[in-house]
């Protein structure tokens, strides 16, 4: 079993009016086999944490620390954060130009187990995921996200979540854009991958919707660069009745 361990972090970015505090000494530690609701209002720092985790050179770190099984993961560099197993979707290009998917996927694939894949299993691997997720097969020959739809960008996303077996997957409204076959889809495919009990998933959302298809173990709301209320799936449905108001002071309404 791995650990992800988040403590104290505080991040701020640097605007034009001045540095900028965000989030503001978060607590979170997720563990394989386990699925985290990351819910909040708008603006609470949701992908500030996602963004953080990926080492998005935007974000500073302030204090506190991200580590996995112990591991500093704010010494690493991006494509170390990626070996360490943290599969965080927007550290892959929007459009890789001249790249097909097949290549794409197979030298990242190598790059994050340190050896290429057997290429027996992996042709096979491949288009098995490209099945399940209802991708059209000829999208491997196809240029990475070139003219791709916002839902096929999602599906190749959860493609690679599958291929590459991360440790942990880091999912920031993942549902955004989805119709509801599309959503199902996905989140068959972040269901399986959860399935095998070697992933954690941190699933970053705004709206419940998703969490029809993928039930949360826990559920932490973000109010300002916060955890301000923790539970289990019930917290989940209580939001969807009530939404953030209770959470919100009138200014900040
Ligand atoms: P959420 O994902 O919960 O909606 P964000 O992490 O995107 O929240 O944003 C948190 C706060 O930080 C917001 O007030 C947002 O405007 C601000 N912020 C985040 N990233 C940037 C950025 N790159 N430039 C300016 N402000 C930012
Ligand atoms: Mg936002
Ligand atoms: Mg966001």
């Amino acid at each position: 079993m791995s650990t992800l361990d988040i403590r104290d972090l505080q991040v701020s970015i640097e605007t034009e009016q001045g540095t900028k505090e965000i989030l503001k000494g978060v607590n979170l530690t997720v563990k394989t086999g386990e699925t985290h609701a990351i819910m909040g209002p708008n603006g609470s720092g949701k992908s500030t944490l996602a963004s953080t985790i990926a080492g998005h050179p935007r974000y500073r770190v302030d204090g506190g620390s991200i580590t996995l099984d112990g591991e500093d993961v704010l010494a690493m560099s991006v494509d170390e954060r990626a070996r360490a197993g943290l599969f965080l979707a927007m550290q892959y290009p929007v459009e890789v130009p001249g790249v097909t998917m097949t290549n794409f996927l197979r030298t990242a694939k190598t790059a994050i187990d340190g050896e290429a894949p057997s290429l027996r299993t992996w042709t096979k691997d491949v288009r098995e995921a490209m099945n399940q997720l209802r991708i059209d097969a000829d999208f491997a020959h196809r240029n990475v996200n070139e003219g791709f739809s916002g839902g096929e960008k999602k599906r190749v996303e959860i493609l690679q979540l599958e291929l590459f077996k991360p440790r942990f997957a880091v999912l920031d409204e993942t549902d955004s854009g989805l119709d509801v076959d599309a959503l199902k889809v996905v989140s068959e495919g972040v269901n399986r991958a959860q399935a095998t009990g070697a992933m954690g998933t941190l699933l970053i959302t705004h709206y419940t919707r998703i969490l029809r298809y993928i039930k949360p173990d826990f559920v932490h709301v973000f109010v300002d660069g916060r955890v301000a209320e923790e539970g289990g799936a019930e917290l989940a449905d209580r939001l969807e009745d009530e939404g953030y108001d209770r959470f919100l002071t009138p200014a900040g309404k």
